[in-house]
């Protein structure tokens, strides 16, 4: 099968594979609606059914994304390799998670069944993901640079990856073991000359003292700059922007005037630092049952009650903090809103603040196996007062939180894609150098059929989660592309879990010891796929709601 045979072949099969996964949320939206309108009690019910079609739908945008290259002049063989490599993969994976939906309602799908037994497919399944092909993809790839995943930035943004890049290299690398295995706090060393980098203002506009010129502007400049600096550290210098992107965002989106006049340029200076405090003890992905009191006092709100996982909280100056602002509880979401406490700074692991007026604040950092550097603390807040003047949105902001908050998480999702993109490049390129070097049984590990199949498996991968996430990092509005930024995250994150873990079985017992970079990968990418959305809630409350919602919007327009 020549290459032009392949390309029209993986085309097809994935035109037909959209055609077919229509009809999959066709039947699911039939079986979870009712009067035309989604029932979420009916979802919840065919979890599983729902889970296979959100990651049917990952998968298949991330081949439709990664096999636009076929198209691109500028591409090389190995992009062509690694995006037929990638479509391959998840044409397989897509009809068995297709074939679980028709059967979750005992209901048949020709069209799947003739094309899981086309020849087409068949053949290029044979030429593109053999032993040998992979093996054959493997060997270009131990000659490459370990630049995978092309993306077309044009060349400011080129210039900000450059800049980040080394920076990470020079700087974030060398002292990232150090951090990560002492559990240290992110030293101002990293803090200092990020500030002056303008990476704290990169998401916020020009006219509130950011450098972002316009949505998709601030989108790319941010993608660019945390992959680049999740290579070296996602938790010492990676992640760092991930908290004021998440407030800047929900001042943008519900603050009034004076608040974002107040605090945007500040937080674009990176002084104060940002944390959020969301999650509860008992409640984490529930979030619409939050139950951290804020009641009136004079000229304000106190605050009553614990929060759980805050990052970066004692380095932080300024916390927004989710609180039950309306003591009716039936409200749910409604009844939420968003505060900004202001505190000192900590270093270390633990804190406590007394504020004066009788509020207290206590932090402790929760030990974990990864992400060290911002340490994540349980807080308890007792009596602590928040000027109303700190209310994000003032009194039309009262029971908005839970908006304001899901603002943020957006470009906050598109983000940790991008953090996680960062980590399996990092990932891929330690296991690329190692394989080259190490020699097993008297050859490089490089040169065995098996090792050169996995790499050019992470590789395929890789290159499909980074052309995932630029293409919906370049959407115009990323603001009402909920949908599409969970996916991508969804899918970046599992993409980074898959990837570390094959880079450490690479590099065999050594990858099991502290000493080495891919351990601190490996327990680094496990926790993308719990925060800013569990994987299982991106999937059912989000991303098959939304696929659900659009095709019945659809049904009701036409
Ligand atoms: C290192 C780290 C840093 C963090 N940083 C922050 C931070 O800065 N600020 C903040 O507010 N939070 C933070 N978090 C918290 C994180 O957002 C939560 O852990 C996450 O939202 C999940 O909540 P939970 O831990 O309570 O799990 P739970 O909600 O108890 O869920 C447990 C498991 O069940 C699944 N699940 C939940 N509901 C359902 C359902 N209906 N059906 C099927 N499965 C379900 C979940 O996906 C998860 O796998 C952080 C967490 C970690 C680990």
């Amino acid at each position: 099968m020549n290459s032009v045979l392949q390309a029209k072949s993986a085309t097809d099969a994935l035109a037909q594979l959209r055609q077919v996964f229509e009809s999959a949320v066709a039947l699911l939206a039939s079986r979870c609606a009712v009067d035309g309108h989604l029932d979420g009690r009916r979802v919840d019910e065919r979890q599983v059914a729902s889970f296979d079609l959100v990651w049917a739908s990952a998968e298949l945008l991330a081949a439709e994304s990664v096999l636009r290259v076929l198209t691109d002049c500028d591409a090389t063989e190995l992009d062509r390799r690694l995006a037929l490599t990638y479509a391959v993969e998840a044409i397989g994976s897509v009809i068995s998670r297709l074939e679980g939906v028709f059967l979750e309602f005992d209901c048949s799908a020709p069209e799947l069944q003739m094309l899981a037994t086309s020849t087409d497919l068949r053949d290029l399944r044979l030429a593109i993901c053999n032993g040998a092909s992979l093996q054959q993809t493997g060997n270009a790839l131990a000659d490459c640079d370990g630049e995978i995943g092309r993306v077309d930035l044009g060349e400011e943004l080129l210039m900000v990856q450059n800049q980040f890049r080394r920076f990470a290299a020079d700087v974030v690398a060398p002292l990232a073991e150090r951090i990560h295995r002492l559990d240290l706090t992110v030293p101002e060393a990293l803090l200092t000359p990020l500030r002056e980098m303008g990476l704290f203002g990169l998401s916020i506009p020009e006219e509130y003292g950011g450098v972002a010129t316009g949505d998709l502007d601030s989108n790319m400049t941010m993608i660019v700059a945390t992959e680049a600096l999740s290579e070296a550290s996602l938790a010492a210098a990676g992640s760092l922007i991930t908290r004021p992107e998440i407030l800047a965002r929900a001042l943008i989106t519900g603050g009034t005037e004076e608040q974002k006049r107040k605090w945007l340029p500040r937080i674009a200076l990176g002084d104060p630092l940002c944390a959020i405090a969301i999650t509860e003890p008992d409640f984490g992905s529930d979030v619409a049952s939050l139950s951290l009191r804020a009641t009136r006092a004079q000229g304000g709100w106190h605050l009553d009650g614990a929060k759980t996982w805050c990052t970066f909280a004692g380095k932080a100056g300024l916390i927004m903090v989710v609180a039950r602002t309306d003591p009716d509880r039936s409200l749910g979401h409604r009844g939420l809103s968003a505060l900004l406490a202001e505190k000192p700074v900590y270093e270390g692991h633990d804190f406590e603040y007394e504020q004066g007026t009788g509020g207290r604040l206590t932090g402790r950092a929760i030990p974990t196996i990864g992400y060290r550097g911002m340490h994540s603390f349980d807080l308890s807040f007792q009596n602590f007062f928040v000027p109303d003047a700190n209310v994000i949105g003032g009194e039309k902001g009262l029971g908005r939180g839970f908006y304001f908050t899901m603002s943020g998480m957006i470009g906050g999702r598109l983000q940790t894609a991008a953090r996680a993109s960062g980590v399996m490049r990092a990932a891929f390129r330690a296991a690329l150098r190692y394989a080259r070097q190490r020699k097993v049984f008297g050859s490089p590990l490089v040169s065995y059929q098996l090792t050169g199949a996995k790499l050019a498996k992470m590789a395929a991968r890789l290159a499909a989660s980074r052309q995932l996430a630029y293409s919906v990092g370049r959407l115009p509005s990323i603001g009402g592309a909920h949908t599409e930024a969970s996916l991508v995250k969804l899918f970046a994150c599992r993409s980074a879990e898959m990837i570390t873990r094959e880079a450490l079985q690479i590099f065999g017992g050594i990858g099991y010891a502290e000493e080495t970079s891919v351990s601190r990968y490996f327990v680094d990418a496990r926790v993308l796929s719990i925060f800013e959305g569990a994987e299982e809630i991106l999937a059912l409350k989000v991303i098959v709601k939304g696929l659900l919602e659009q095709y019945l919007e659809r049904q009701k327009a036409a």
